[in-house]
């Protein structure tokens, strides 16, 4: 019955790494992926530039790592960054480590890294059945003995099942549904007894009131600090850039507030955003730096004032918000009228009301439970023979490579 010894279910991150990793042990192993080709997401991560990890210390890296990192702790503690950067190299692509810990290929292309990823899983000769759904995954006595599937050729739908001693699901989350991940797996693994955590979108751009942001859509802010309150309780602060659009809000810092925040407004919580301006100035030095604005332009409006302070693309909010007209002579501004200005740079405050849809989102949040999978093995506790990999386990990470060294620490695991 058993023609494979193992059958990886998606052709990812997690299931490439997965599928060679097994054969390179001996093994006959088929790999099956839904779309046309491997590696669709791996091949537009990082801006196209595929940031496979970050040098960080592995307890810095696990503390990152929701709801919990510990559990990576054994498949680190075998492949980890370092174990990752010199299996890159040694399938001919060099890497270089950019700020903030971040490694990306020397090359800058994702797709070649995929093309390398891929060729090296060939010629440890994996068979690779693209074109081709899992449906359902079968079991005997409780023992996992193949899949099933629908196998798209010449546009015609084939039903056909494959059997193997072990079956590693790689089919990632339910984040860029156009790259295949579609969230198949949690209701295969929901199938076979495996509670999933709600799984919900995460590393995402952030909604507000269409009517108070669309002015501003376009504006790109840099060295900016963003506080996000959850029902009146400071809870995240990140510096950095970040931009709006037509919708709200997006860029690095948000992004990575964003889990917090959708959590929170599953509860349907309250969820503010204070974005500070000038965070490099305490409330002191930015009202003296205001004053001395005010005193040096004190023949001019309010609005050159705020021409010295504030891209041009903010100051017609800015002087909504802060209701002074704008053709006040700076001179007639009164101090009251100054420490306004001062706290609206130091605190415009923006209620969230939702999150852009997996489609947008890097990753998804939650998924099979810890409890039930083995750290050691990735091996399911529930059914035998059952080994799960990379998104589809409830964990996820900030934006910096970790959620690609997650994907391909435990596939390593798994394959082996
Ligand atoms: C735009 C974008 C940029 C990103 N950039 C980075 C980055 O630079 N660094 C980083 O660390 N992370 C990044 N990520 C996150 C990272 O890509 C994922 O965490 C990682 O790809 C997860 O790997 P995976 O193999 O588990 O899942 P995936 O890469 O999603 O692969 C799952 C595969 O399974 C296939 N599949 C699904 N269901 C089935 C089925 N029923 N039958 C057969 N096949 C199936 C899918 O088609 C897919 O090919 C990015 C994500 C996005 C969306």
């Amino acid at each position: 019955m058993s023609n494979y010894d193992v059958i990886v279910v998606g052709g990812g991150a997690a299931g490439i790494m997965a599928a060679g990793r097994s054969a390179e042990n001996g093994k006959n192993v088929l790999l099956i992926e839904k779309m046309n080709y491997l590696g669709r997401k791996l091949g537009i991560t990082g801006k196209g530039r595929c940031n496979i990890t970050n040098s960080i210390p592995l307890d810095e890296f696990i503390a990152k790592v929701k709801p919990d990192g510990e559990f990576l702790k054994p498949a680190f503690s075998k492949f980890y960054s370092t174990e990752l950067i010199n299996f890159f190299n040694s399938i001919g692509v060099k890497t270089i480590l950019e700020r903030g810990g971040r490694v990306f290929p020397e090359s800058g292309k994702a797709v070649e890294l995929v093309k390398n990823f891929t060729n090296w899983c060939k010629s440890k000769n994996v068979s690779i059945q693209t074109n081709c759904q899992v449906t359902d995954i079968l079991l005997k006595n409780d023992t996992v003995i193949g899949v099933k599937t629908i196998v798209i050729e010449n546009g015609k739908e084939n039903r056909i099942s494959f059997y193997g001693k072990k079956v590693i699901v790689a089919t990632g989350g339910a984040s860029y549904p156009a790259t295949g991940s579609t969230g198949d797996g949690y209701k295969l693994a929901k199938s076979l007894g495996h509670k999933i955590n709600p799984i919900f979108p995460s590393l995402v751009p952030l909604e507000i009131d269409k009517n108070i942001v669309k002015p501003l859509a376009g504006l790109e802010l840099k060295n900016v600090k963003a506080t996000i309150f959850i029902e009146g309780k400071l809870t995240d602060v990140e510096f950095g850039e970040m931009n709006f659009t037509d919708f709200g809000v997006s860029g690095p810092i948000i992004l990575s507030l964003s889990r917090k925040v959708v959590a929170s407004l599953i509860e349907k919580k309250n969820v503010q955003l204070v974005i500070d301006l000038k965070p490099a100035l305490s409330e002191t030095k930015l009202d003296n730096r205001i004053a001395r604005d005010i005193e040096s332009l004190k023949k001019e409006n309010y609005r050159m004032i705020l021409n010295k302070l504030l891209p041009k693309q903010l100051i017609p909010f800015f002087i909504k918000i802060t209701q002074i007209d704008a053709s006040k002579m700076a001179s007639k501004i009164s101090v009251e009228e100054r420490l306004k200005i001062r706290n609206t740079l130091k605190s415009i405050r923006f209620k969230i009301t939702g999150s852009r849809p997996f489609s947008e989102a890097i990753i998804t949040a939650g998924g099979v439970d810890l409890k039930k999978i083995n750290p050691e093995t990735m091996e399911s506790k529930i059914v035998k023979n059952l080994f799960f990999a990379g998104e589809i386990l409830d964990l996820d990470a900030p934006t910096g490579g970790y959620n690609l060294q997650i994907a391909f620490s435990t596939a390593w695991i798994a394959g082996s």
